[in-house]
């Protein structure tokens, strides 16, 4: 199983050559570079490279790494031709051939390690540390499934950090990364990294206060949560992709779980989208859980006050507006909550601009963050309070384009916005 190559293939033949798709790519106006870094090359490209008349290289692997595989081209495209898809066939063909380079093939390596021990950042010990006060039952048909960048992303953090500024040695950054994997010492980490933890990790908190408060039972698995594997399905890691996926079936099964509810729109939108083609027989519901809240507010009713008028724009996670197909919700949970007005910035719901994440951010660099700075002056257009969404790897890339730019707008997850807009006590 698999997404189809020969589908693909009879899409790409009605390509028009229009261009609509070039005008949307973020990754294309970030990099200022020539059209094979686009998604009307890189089909280009792609084609050739399946005559063989284009060998794969680490060059030719830059044109294909350098999309964050966020789908803004399939919507503009009048064929539909989903040039992310064609950017993860490639980069397949490409580790097949051997032809990353040495920093690329350390990424790959690292990402396979990390998936299989059940963490991609290497920190399965302290991943279910978030929890540990909340007394979450561990059996129920229906799981929040905490994914390991909203428990660890603050790792993800600091390994982007160190190779901005050691650029210059990345092979050894990535070798140290894999280390730090191998020897486990990221705990010794946490007490530098506290802050960064708290940001990504309290949104999994309240989102597990937000359910428990809606009467919605559910369970944590804790350490025995697998990874979902959605880093080697972008990174192109197609077979240990299609291996994991049902080995991860497997064990949901195993565990009666019928429905997973997300916070990580990445993993919520790999689980969706890419399982089904992948595992024989899918049958697990995936929602995010600004669905769970909508749904709440639209039927019950939820008090939802900021102490004082605050602006907020918010950024639609690609993940989440076209893998997961959910743009109305986020919108009913912020327009439910007074105090608060709604800023939709340009480029939203299913047209939204990629954050510069993607995977670019740990790769290219320079034109990830030249990508934030894009997507984050479009969302402060309105002058907004906060900037808010609610993805991991967005609230990365947009502190950082915030920062970049020294604005006075600060991010907040729209699940803590929700529980900071109820009673205190929760
Ligand atoms: S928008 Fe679609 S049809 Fe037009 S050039 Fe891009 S891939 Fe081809
Ligand atoms: S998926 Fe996104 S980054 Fe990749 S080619 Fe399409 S628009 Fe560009």
């Amino acid at each position: 199983m698999g997404k189809n190559l020969d589908a693909l293939m009879k899409k790409i033949q009605f390509c028009e050559h229009c261009g609509f798709c070039r005008s949307v790519c973020p990754f294309l106006e970030a990099s200022n570079m020539e059209e094979s870094v686009g998604p009307r090359g890189r089909k280009m490209l792609f084609l050739s490279l399946l005559e063989g008349t284009v060998r794969p290289t680490p060059r030719l692997a830059q044109k294909f790494y350098m999309c964050g595989v966020c789908r803004a081209c399939a919507v503009k495209c009048p064929q539909s031709i989903d040039v992310s898809d064609i950017s993860v066939q490639a980069r397949n063909m490409i580790i097949k051939a051997n032809a990353l380079n040495p920093f690329m093939k350390k990424v790959a390596d690292s990402l396979v390690k990390g998936v299989k021990d059940g963490d991609i950042f290497g920190s399965a010990n302290t991943k279910a540390k978030w929890a540990e006060n909340l007394s979450i039952p561990k059996n129920s048909e229906t799981v929040l499934f905490a994914s390991c960048m909203d428990t660890s992303m603050a790792y993800g953090e600091l390994l982007v950090d160190m190779l901005e500024t050691f650029g210059w040695a990345e092979n050894t950054m990535m070798s140290l990364s894999s280390r730090i994997q191998i020897l486990g010492v990221t705990k010794f980490l946490d007490i530098l990294l506290e802050g960064k933890h708290k940001l990504y990790r309290n949104s999994l908190v309240n989102t597990a206060k937000l359910l428990k408060m809606l009467n919605v039972n559910f369970s944590y698995m804790g350490n025995d949560e697998p990874c979902c594997g959605a880093a080697l399905h972008t990174y192109g890691l197609l077979d240990e992709f299609a291996e994991h996926a049902k080995k991860v079936h497997k064990i949901f099964k195993e565990k009666n779980i019928r429905r997973l509810i997300v916070h990580n729109p990445i993993c919520g939108g790999v689980l969706k989208d890419e399982y089904p083609s992948y595992v024989d027989g899918w049958d697990i519901e995936v929602k995010h859980v600004v669905e769970v809240i909508a749904e709440a507010i639209k039927n019950n009713g939820i008090n939802l006050r900021l102490p004082e008028p605050t602006k907020v724009v918010f950024h639609d996670p690609c993940y989440l507006a076209r893998f997961m197909d959910v743009i109305e919700e986020p919108r009913v949970v912020l327009k439910a909550i007074e105090n608060l007005e709604l800023i939709e910035p340009p480029n939203n719901k299913r047209e939204t601009k990629c954050c510069g994440g993607g995977g670019v951010e740990l790769i290219y660099r320079d034109v990830a963050t030249r990508a934030s700075i894009n997507r984050v002056s479009e969302l402060n257009t309105g002058n907004p309070d906060i900037m808010s969404s609610c993805c991991p790897v967005c609230a990365l890339m947009i502190k950082k384009g915030i920062k970049n730019l020294k604005l006075k707008a600060s991010y907040a997850d729209i699940v803590d916005l929700t529980t900071s807009s109820m009673s205190p006590s929760l």
